[in-house]
């Protein structure tokens, strides 16, 4: 018997979902298995659903599955509906494992743990397979004992199951490897690779993308769709993700947690085109919107080997986000990163600062620290405090010429051109060049010696804040000739 199941559902809409277990934060895995279902669903028009697989009463908790709500909120991965627990569908899954029992597709089986560990021992001994075959498949009920039993289903003896993985291709298990799996423990509690089923079914579940850890459970779960006579869903086990060194990712690899990405400063958008390319392709794009993944994104383009991850690529793409994410999105997730990384949170001024200084600042940023260190000028209030290399590059010669050019900047009409034309002049005058007047005005202005543009901070900060700084530096901070 050859039983091969067509890998696709009936249902006409495309339905996804992620089920995390919440024993912990969404790790990085997590998230992509959540953005490929996402961006699965979402790309069609579908729908993404979100069960938290809390069967796991010692493991789960209530903090994990707000990190892991967290984290897809972070990243932008809204569900539909409500949050789904898998635990308290316990019911619906027994009444599956007991409709299995009514129709004779299940058994009840009264072997103890003893008697199991001697069916193992004997069949090691005689060279056999110590996959356990429960005596109780085809006994009569009324040979049945008065004693603790568990429910088996009845799994294919011979023949083979196909599992057509739209990742993996077609993975073929013969069914004398399938043991009689337990659906119901003998304290009638379900287990999860029935709950799994029951639930991806009652769901409507069209769609099952998840790590290729799971692809082992298919076989097991393929049992219970044919004995209920189930649409099988299309399955994608995707590759797990690997450090740069090509060992399974783990701590050693730096952050495992979405979140932390988060609190080091990464927009959300670039950590989503950095995962969608984590294991999937569209030719060679490597930078792209979520719109154009949300077009793009499609089974095909899942790769078969582990993807490796890679920080200076996750920065680069941030970096390529950040420039063309609108400054008022960009201001907001700003604050959100302050927060998430447990610092104070811009003031009203800083803030009006901040909008100004960002089309300046913010093709070359790559996170967010880095954005609020170009920023860092506009941040400031006066008197500011300018580190040693800006003091130095503030001795007396150099206050006396910022002295100077204070009156040619009163008159100067506030514009790039005209700021530009007027510091090229004086230059000229005082027979030096642009680039010596530069370093002394950046240290007036903000207190640094590595800033952006000096015209990009002369635009910001307007003329009379630009016209104060520089007067603080001439006339009041210590004298750079002392600086060491
Ligand atoms: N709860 C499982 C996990 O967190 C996922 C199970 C599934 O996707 O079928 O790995």
């Amino acid at each position: 018997m050859s039983e091969t199941v067509p890998a696709t559902g009936t249902s006409p809409q495309v339905v996804t979902r992620f089920a995390p277990s919440p024993t912990g934060f969404l790790h990085i895995g997590g998230a992509r298995t959540a953005l490929f279902n996402w961006l699965y669903a979402r790309g069609r028009g579908g729908k993404f659903l979100l069960r938290i697989e809390d069967t796991d009463r010692a493991r789960s908790t209530p903090e994990a599955t707000a990190a892991i709500l967290q984290g897809m909120a972070w990243l932008g991965l809204d569900h539909d509906g409500e949050v789904v627990s898998q635990f308290e569908g316990a019911e619906r899954h027994a009444e599956v494992a007991l409709q299995l029992l009514a129709e004779g597709k299940a058994y009840k089986c009264f072997s103890t743990q003893e008697e199991i560990a001697a069916f193992r021992e004997a069949a090691k001994a005689e060279g056999k397979s110590t996959l356990f075959r429960s005596p109780w498949r085809d006994a009569a009920p009324d040979t049945h004992p008065d004693a603790p039993f568990v429910v088996r289903i009845k799994a294919p003896l011979d023949g083979t199951t196909v599992i057509a993985d739209e990742v993996q291709g077609d993975v073929t298990i013969r069914n004398d490897q399938l043991d009689d799996m337990v659906l119901l423990r003998s304290d009638g509690t379900p287990v999860y690779m029935l709950a799994v089923v029951v639930d991806d079914h009652d769901m409507g579940v069209t769609h099952v993308i998840r790590g290729d850890d799971h692809l082992n459970n298919a076989a097991r779960q393929m049992t219970i769709y044919q004995a209920m006579g189930w649409d099988v869903p299309v399955w994608a086990h995707i590759p797990l993700i690997h450090g740069p060194d090509g060992k399974k990712l783990s701590k050693r690899h730096g952050a495992l947690g979405a979140q932390e990405y988060q609190a080091m400063g990464y927009p959300a958008a670039g950590m989503r085109n950095y995962l969608a390319r984590l294991g999937w392709s569209h030719g060679d794009d490597e930078f792209f919107t979520d719109a154009q993944a949300l077009e793009w994104f499609d089974l095909d383009g899942i790769g078969k080997s582990p993807a490796r991850f890679d920080l200076k690529k996750l920065e680069n793409l941030s970096g390529q986000h950040m420039a063309i994410t609108p400054d008022a999105a960009l201001q907001k997730e700003c604050a959100a990163y302050l927060g998430a990384s447990g610092q104070p949170a811009l003031t009203d001024d800083q803030n009006a600062a901040f909008v100004q200084a960002l089309p300046f600042v913010k093709e070359r940023a790559k996170t967010f620290p880095d954005l609020i260190e170009k920023a860092h000028f506009a941040l400031v209030e006066r008197p500011l405090a300018p580190d040693d290399k800006a003091l130095k590059a503030l001795d007396s010669d150099n206050r006396s010429m910022l002295a100077e050019l204070t009156p040619q900047l009163r008159n100067a009409n506030w514009s790039r051109d005209e700021l530009e034309a007027t510091l090229n002049t004086f230059a000229e005058d005082r027979e030096t060049k642009f680039g010596k007047l530069a370093g002394p005005l950046r240290a007036a202005l903000a207190g640094r010696t590595v800033t952006p543009s000096v015209f990009d901070m002369m635009i910001v900060l307007g003329r009379d804040e630009t016209l104060a700084r520089i007067k603080d530096a001439a006339e009041a901070f210590p004298s750079g000739d002392d600086a060491a």
